[in-house]
C-alpha cells in the first residue's frame, strides 16, 4: 500500500470515544449495558477502530444498519455481540447465521427462515423484538408484540435476548414531543408486562438512543444505544448542553496549498459570486464537495488557522475551496488549519449543519473514503 500523504485528512480522536462513554456511564447510572451505534462506517470515523476502542473501554454491544457492516467487523477480527438494526433480505439470512448477527426481528416469517438456517448449521441465533411504539420503521405493533414472543421462544435455535423500541423525538424540547416519547415509553413497558405475563423472559429491554439518554431517564431500561453522543454530538443543537461535556471525535483538517494577492474587484471561483472588497490574499485549500464537505458552505463556512477564523470566498468547488485571508495577511503556504473538529474556536460538525441546514449525522457520514482517516489516542 501507498503512503496517502494528502493535506486534508480526518483526524479522529479516539480519546474522545472514551470520554463521551464516560460522560454516557455517568448520565445512565454507571450499571447499564451500552451498545454503540457504529452504523455507517461508525458515522464516519471508521466502524473497525471505533469497535475496538469502545470495546476496550467496555461496551457491550456493538450495532450496524447492513449485514456487509457486521461482515467487516467480523473479519477484522470482532467477537463482540452485534445487533443489525435493520431487516435482511432473504439471501443475506444465511450470513447472519454464518458471523453470528444479532437481528431486530418485527414478524414471524422473518425469524422463521433464520431459525431454518440455524437450525441447518446447528447454531443458535439471539434476537431481538423490535416494537415500533411510535417511530413508524420497523417493528411489531405494540398488541402483536406477546404474540411474536411466544412464536420465537419456541424456536429451538433462535433465543430471545431482548426488546426494544426506538424515539423519532426524543430529543426534542417540545412539549409536544416531550410528551410523544413519554408515550412511548408507557406503551413499551405495557408490552413488556403482556411478554411477562405469558411466562417469557423478555431479556434485555433498550430504547435510549442519544435523545433519550440526554433527556430521558425512563427509557434508560437495561441498555442505551447511542450513536451521535458517543462522536461528540448533541442530536438536536437545541438541548440542554450542561447534561454531558461531549466532545467531537472527528477533527477535519487540511493546508493552504497557495496563496496570492488579489486586488480589490476580483471575483473569486465558479459563478463569481463572491468579489474582493478590498486588496486582500486569497488562500487555496485542497478540500472540496467530493470529500463531503458541503457545496452549501459556499461563502458561509470558515476555517481556523492558528487560532483565528477565516471565511470562505466564495464557491466550494469540487476538490477545492478559497478563504479570504485578509489583506494584511501573514498565513503561508502549506499552513495547517481545521476545517471542523473539536478544537476550542474552531467550528464543530455542528456547527457545519446549522450552515447547511442539515444535523452533525450527516456531515460526519459524508466525509468520504477520499479523505484519509488517521487514529489518535
Ligand atoms: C442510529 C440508531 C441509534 C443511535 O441514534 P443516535 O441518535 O445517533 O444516538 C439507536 N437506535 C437505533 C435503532 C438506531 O437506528
Amino acid at each position: 500500500m501507498y503512503e496517502n500523504k494528502r493535506a486534508t485528512r480526518a483526524i479522529i480522536h479516539l480519546e474522545n470515544i472514551s470520554h463521551n462513554l464516560d460522560c454516557i456511564k455517568k448520565l445512565t447510572g454507571g450499571s447499564r449495558k451500552i451498545c454503540v451505534a457504529v452504523k455507517a462506517d461508525a458515522y464516519g470515523h471508521g466502524a473497525v477502530e471505533v469497535s475496538q476502542k469502545a470495546l476496550q473501554w467496555g461496551v457491550d454491544f456493538l450495532a450496524v444498519a447492513t449485514v456487509p457492516e457486521a461482515i467487516i467487523l467480523r473479519e477484522a477480527g470482532i467477537k463482540a455481540p452485534i445487533i443489525l438494526f435493520s431487516i435482511a433480505l432473504d439471501k443475506e439470512i444465511s450470513q447472519i447465521v454464518d458471523y453470528d448477527i444479532t437481528p431486530f426481528i418485527a414478524e414471524k416469517n422473518y425469524v422463521q427462515k433464520i431459525q431454518s438456517f440455524a437450525k441447518a448449521f446447528n447454531k443458535t441465533i439471539n434476537v431481538h423484538i423490535k416494537i415500533d411504539t411510535g417511530m413508524g420503521r420497523i417493528g411489531v405493533t405494540p398488541d402483536l408484540a406477546p404474540d411474536l414472543a411466544e412464536t420465537v421462544e419456541k424456536m429451538s435455535n433462535i433465543k430471545l435476548e431482548g426488546v426494544c423500541t426506538h424515539f423519532p423525538v426524543s430529543d426534542s424540547p417540545d412539549p409536544d414531543d416531550i410528551a410523544f416519547t413519554e408515550k412511548q415509553i408507557k406503551v413499551f413497558t405495557k408490552s413488556i408486562e403482556a411478554i411477562k405475563a405469558k411466562g417469557i423472559d423478555p431479556g434485555i429491554l433498550h430504547t435510549a438512543n442519544s435523545g433519550a439518554i440526554i433527556a430521558h431517564p425512563d427509557a434508560h431500561f437495561d441498555m442505551v444505544r447511542p450513536g451521535i453522543c458517543l462522536y461528540g454530538y448533541y442530536p438536536d443543537q437545541r438541548m440542554d448542553k450542561s447534561a454531558g461535556d461531549f466532545r467531537p471525535v472527528m477533527e477535519l483538517v487540511s493546508k493552504i496549498s497557495f496563496i496570492k494577492k488579489v486586488k480589490k474587484g476580483t471575483s473569486i471561483s465558479y459563478g463569481r459570486t463572491w468579489t474582493a472588497k478590498e486588496d486582500t490574499w486569497i488562500g487555496s485549500i485542497p478540500a472540496g464537495y467530493a470529500d463531503g464537505y458541503n457545496r452549501l458552505l459556499s461563502s458561509k463556512g470558515e476555517v481556523q488557522i492558528k487560532g483565528k477564523r477565516y471565511p470562505i470566498a466564495g464557491r466550494v468547488c469540487m476538490d477545492q475551496f478559497m478563504v479570504d485571508l485578509g489583506p494584511d495577511s501573514e498565513v503561508e503556504l502549506y499552513e495547517n488549519l481545521v476545517i471542523f473538529g473539536p478544537d476550542e474556536g474552531a467550528l464543530d460538525a455542528a456547527d457545519i449543519g446549522d450552515l447547511t441546514g442539515t444535523i452533525p449525522y450527516e456531515v460526519t457520514c459524508n466525509i468520504n473514503k477520499r479523505v484519509p482517516r488517521d487514529y489518535v489516542g
